[in-house]
């Protein structure tokens, strides 16, 4: 099985006008097709960075990244990316917000345009097609920005935090809603959060980073009867708190080293 994410030996160094920093060195990855995994560690350490590369919108200093088998050297179709700001245009509606990838790529059709106004309806959105972002609550852009994200059909999603901003409540209703969404249509993810619960409750497995540089610290692959019940449950599941002490247990490690 060729792996939908290969990064070999990825190094990154940031250079401004007064220093260069090695921002993240040596990281191995390979993400599987379907899988979900997610990128914890302390602020800094590198994820954002990381899913950058993979997108195509940073080349990394050294190393080899590969998408679906072919080295990456700019962004693809292939490659959604959602981030903690929904970046919605306030002008136009929520169906006009959520169509442009499909206007920017040529592919807005009849057909495509009802297959949105579907998956809207799938997202809880339906009535909402004529409103404007402005008139949405934080979980309601979220839910927009995804189906903006799925427009184009793109095989792999690249999460940076994008539940950060929103109240405890609605991003564990958009943790269910968004493993749901991309384990139907066979996606695979790649998730950056802060918040190890959700990274445990949703993915297949935990790269925990550790920082200066980000290097990957350890994985931890999530039991399966985890994997297969729905984030909000999955909390409740044997093993889990188990499995959160012991990576809590190795971020404390890291962040006392500095
Ligand atoms: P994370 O997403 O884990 O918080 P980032 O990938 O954003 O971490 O950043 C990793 C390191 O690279 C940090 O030390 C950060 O200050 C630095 N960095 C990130 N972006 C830039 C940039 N554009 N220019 C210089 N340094 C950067
Ligand atoms: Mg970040």
């Amino acid at each position: 099985m060729v792996p939908v994410v290969e990064l070999h030996n990825i190094a990154h160094v940031y250079v401004t006008d007064r220093e260069a920093s090695l921002a993240v060195e040596g990281i191995h990855l390979n993400v599987l097709p379907g899988e979900f995994i997610s990128l914890v560690g302390p602020s800094g350490c590198g994820k954002t960075t990381i899913l950058s590369i993979i997108a195509g919108l940073l080349q990394p200093s050294r190393g080899e990244v590969k998408v679906y088998g072919h080295t990456v050297n700019g962004p693809s179709p292939e490659v959604g990316y959602m981030l903690q700001q929904d970046y919605l245009f306030p002008w136009r509606t929520i169906l006009d917000n959520s169509l442009i990838g499909l206007e920017l790529t040529g592919q807005l059709s009849d057909e495509s345009r009802s297959n949105m106004v579907a998956l809207l309806e799938e997202l809880g959105l339906g009535a909402s097609l004529s409103l404007y972002p402005q008139q949405l609550s934080g979980g309601m852009r979220q839910r927009v920005a995804l189906a903006r994200t799925l427009s184009t059909d793109p095989g792999l999603l690249l999460l940076d935090e994008p539940f950060s901003a929103l109240d405890y409540q609605t991003k564990l209703q958009l943790e269910d809603l968004i493993v749901e969404t991309l384990h139907e249509r066979n996606k695979t993810a790649v998730l950056v959060t802060h918040d190890l619960s959700e990274a445990i409750a949703m993915s297949d497995r935990v790269v925990l980073l550790n920082r200066n540089p980000g290097r990957v610290h350890r994985t931890f692959t999530v039991p399966k009867n985890i994997r297969n019940t729905q984030p909000f449950y999955a909390r409740k599941e044997p093993g889990f708190n188990e499995l959160f002490h012991e990576i809590w247990g190795e971020m404390e490690a890291i962040g006392s080293k500095g």
